[in-house]
């Protein structure tokens, strides 16, 4: 191989360097494909395909993957919820489709509680407006309850629930079957967006929603897509939006052809013993991090219920001479740059993602943390109070 090839763009461009221990994070490029998806977009790229029989390909595929009556592929989760809305809202309707986003004469409110309301970058209940319909926050921030989502689901125009399984969801938990089955009683379909539930798709898909959507790109590994999974005419209704608003929301033969290729690697994944290695992971990072001066390190669960943990960095600041957010900053301003769980720093935690981190990048996070504690350590080298002791 010659110089030229092992060049990444890194190198060749003279980007950032970035350690991610942020989870599929879209400002950090999401994830990691293997080199399958990497073989099969490259060969995508370099063919011409009769596109239709390329998605129906993909659509039987995804529903023997998931066991989901049927599926689809859309250009990401975000313009997913949009075609869900916009399917709920039109159904096959030519004219109806077309109209998008006007909604005159169509339902088009959109019931989700208000903790679901996340901003994963930008608020989801952008998604739901741009479909052209108006979202209707049911409850508070703290706790939505049933009663509060049936009154809500009961009034005249309503186009559909929208439920969020993510870790950003605030408040008390929102029982999702129950969530669908109120909604079911009044008559209203129930979508849910479950973008980095890719692990979880059977257990969402056994609320009894009529769609559930997962991103491609996040713990899958395919290119960027996203997975419409669900009742058959339902997700007839999503593809039929490919004639209007869904145009500027396609998949591409790349990404349905990667997709493909990621769903095969997850199928011959043993989830359970991969699930222990990510455990064992954790736990040795979280050993050695315990050991730093001022630290202390546990393995934490998945909110959500994904089948691996996550590494707590505790800070003590009297002993380690900066807090949490000081230390997310030091590592987030080094080269490589390390970007690590921010949301609970002002509690004195950050918390680490190692799934998709080689052994190398996780010497390398042990490796700052220690030299950023031992520049601020009280009486330590980079300490000037202690100096003048
Ligand atoms: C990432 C994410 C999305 C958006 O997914 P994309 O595939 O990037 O569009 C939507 N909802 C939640 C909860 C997410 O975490």
């Amino acid at each position: 191989m010659g110089l030229h090839e092992q060049q990444g763009p890194h190198e060749r461009y003279g980007l950032t360097r970035l350690i991610n221990a942020r989870g599929p994070f879209t400002p950090a490029g999401v994830s990691r494909s293997d080199e399958r998806v990497g073989r099969a977009v490259a060969e995508a790229l370099a063919g011409f395909f009769v596109m239709e029989e390329l998605h129906e390909l993909a659509d039987r595929t995804l529903a023997r993957a998931t066991g989901a009556e049927a599926g689809t592929v859309v250009h990401c989760t975000s313009s997913a919820i949009t075609l869900s809305v916009a399917a709920a809202m039109t159904g096959e309707s030519t004219a109806r489709i077309a109209a998008l986003p006007d909604t005159g004469g169509l339902p088009a409110r959109v019931v989700l509680p208000a903790g679901h309301a996340v901003d994963y970058g930008h608020p989801l209940v952008q998604d739901i407006r741009l479909a052209g319909a108006t979202p209707v926050l049911s409850g508070t921030d703290s706790a939505c309850t049933l009663d509060e989502l049936e009154k809500d689901l009961a009034h005249p125009g309503t186009a559909c629930l929208v439920l969020v399984s993510s870790r950003l969801t605030r408040g008390a938990r929102v029982p999702l079957a129950e969530a669908v089955a109120a909604a079911h009683r009044r008559g209203v379909p129930a979508v849910i967006d479950g973008a980095a539930q890719d692990f979880r798709i059977g257990e969402l898909l056994g609320t009894g929603a009529d769609l559930v959507l997962v991103s491609g790109q996040k713990y899958l590994g395919g290119p960027t897509a996203g997975l419409v999974l669900g009742r058959a005419e339902a997700v007839r209704a999503v593809r039929a939006q490919g004639r209007g608003i869904g145009r500027a929301m396609k998949a591409s033969k790349e990404s349905i052809v990667g997709t493909l290729a990621a769903l095969e690697a997850r199928q011959d994944l043993d989830v359970s013993a991969w699930a222990r290695r990510q455990e064992e992971k954790v736990a040795r990072f979280s050993a050695r991090a315990a050991a730093l001066p001022g630290l202390t390190a546990h393995p934490v669960p998945d909110p959500a219920g994904l089948p691996f943990p996550r590494a707590a960095l505790h800070v003590d600041v009297a002993r380690a001479g900066l807090d949490a957010r000081a230390l997310a900053d030091a590592l987030s301003s080094g080269d490589p740059r390390i970007w690590v769980y921010t949301d609970r720093q002002y509690e004195g935690e950050l918390t680490l993602e190692l799934v998709p981190l080689t052994d190398e990048e996780t010497e390398a996070v042990l490796r700052r943390t220690a030299e950023v504690l031992a520049e601020h350590a009280p009486g330590g080298l980079g300490d000037r109070a202690g100096q003048h002791t």
